[in-house]
């Protein structure tokens, strides 16, 4: 644990005092977009001990996005301060997104567009096939239609931009102002959240007298994890970011990645440069397909449920453990000290999931 040695050792190189101005810097730069309040803020940082001695690496700590407070909480949250704060600027009465059917940010934005008083139109991508009627309609789905969304479902590989398009088309008809948030919530409007966790992270650590080596999260449609990029490259930091992916392909997923973290420093305008090689994908853990379970992904969500108390999900954080737990074993993080695991949400699509975790399915 941190000591008054740990505290002080840094500051006599003037290290976290400059951590601490760029880091002011950061949220001048930040404060000058429009935002609403959503989550609670900032989250937990907290040590994840008998998880560190069951594998015996570097010290685990966890970053408790999942505890973002809004409809249980997740990642899109810090996402949609920024992008209802814009919908808001623009007049928008209406809100249209999209996500897998197990889609998190879907389930956010429909809580989101709730506490604004907004309509909120969801579309569903079928990518898993699964006819299961907890899958279809149970976990995220009952959250997004008990929050008063409008719920419909597109066939696997619909063209989804396309089709928010033609939904965005017949509400402008019916004299509505609808608002496209895209997937994930990932354009440079809603990677700002991440910037921002960046920055938040950095001074909890400063706080607490932590040397935080790596950080370690799953990547998706890659806003969180083109935010991170670019906050950790404002702030010069030297954290060590690795994503662990859910879908695409390594080459694919680093250079979405890559692509929108330039477009969210262009986007504030603060000159940062972003190298291609401060953005890592590893994305070995996927099995076979987006949404579909894996043994590891199984043992990952268990050993975390069992050792620490925490839920993760199926289809992201659950996965991005397996890779954070088998990367350790495999000496990734050998020589670190203190590695974190962006905890990213989605428990509620457990529920999506009940018959994946080999428990029978009565009681004895
Ligand atoms: C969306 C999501 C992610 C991935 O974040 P992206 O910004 O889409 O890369 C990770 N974990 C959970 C639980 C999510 O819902």
């Amino acid at each position: 644990m941190a000591n008054t040695q740990d505290m002080t050792d840094p500051n006599s190189n003037g290290v976290p005092d400059m951590a601490k101005s760029l880091c002011k810097d950061l949220s001048i730069t930040l404060a000058k977009f429009p935002r609403v309040a959503l989550g609670h803020l900032p989250t937990p940082l907290e040590p994840m001990d008998r998880l560190s001695e069951e594998l015996g690496g570097p010290r685990l700590w966890v970053k408790r996005d999942d505890c973002t407070g809004l409809s249980s909480g997740g990642n899109k949250t810090r996402k949609l301060e920024f992008l209802m704060a814009d919908a808001l600027q623009q007049g928008a009465d209406t809100i249209i997104t999209q996500g897998a059917t197990q889609s998190n940010h879907a389930r956010q934005t429909a809580a989101a567009a709730a506490k604004l008083g907004l309509a909120c139109h969801i579309l569903l991508e079928d990518r898993t096939g699964s006819d299961d009627p907890s899958y279809i309609l149970n976990g995220n789905v009952l959250l997004d239609r008990l929050h008063g969304a409008s719920v419909s479902k597109r066939g696997g590989g619909a063209d989804m931009n396309a089709e928010m398009e033609a939904l965005a088309e017949t509400l402008l008809k019916e004299g509505k102002r609808p608002y496209i948030i895209p997937g994930g919530g990932s354009n440079p409007i809603g990677a700002l959240g991440y910037v921002n966790c960046a920055r938040e992270l950095a001074e909890q650590a400063i706080h607490m007298g932590l040397k935080i080596d790596a950080l370690v999260h799953a990547t998706g449609s890659s806003g969180t994890q083109a935010g991170l990029v670019a906050g950790l490259a404002a702030i010069q930091s030297d954290i060590h970011l690795l994503g662990i992916g859910v879908r695409a392909p390594q080459e694919k997923q680093e250079s979405m990645v890559h692509d929108l973290a330039l477009r969210t420093a262009s986007y504030m305008g603060t000159g940062t440069e972003i190298p291609r090689d401060s953005v890592r994908a590893n994305c070995d853990y996927v099995g076979p397909g987006y949404g579909l379970a894996t043994d590891g992904m199984i043992a990952a969500l268990k050993l975390l449920a069992q050792t620490e108390g925490l839920l993760f999900d199926p289809v992201y954080s659950g996965k991005g453990l397996d890779g954070l737990i088998d990367q350790i074993r495999k000496g990734y993080f050998d020589g670190m000290e203190n590695v974190v695991f962006l905890h990213t949400g989605g428990s509620a699509a457990l529920f999506g999931y009940p018959d994946s975790f080999g428990l029978p399915g009565y009681l004895t």
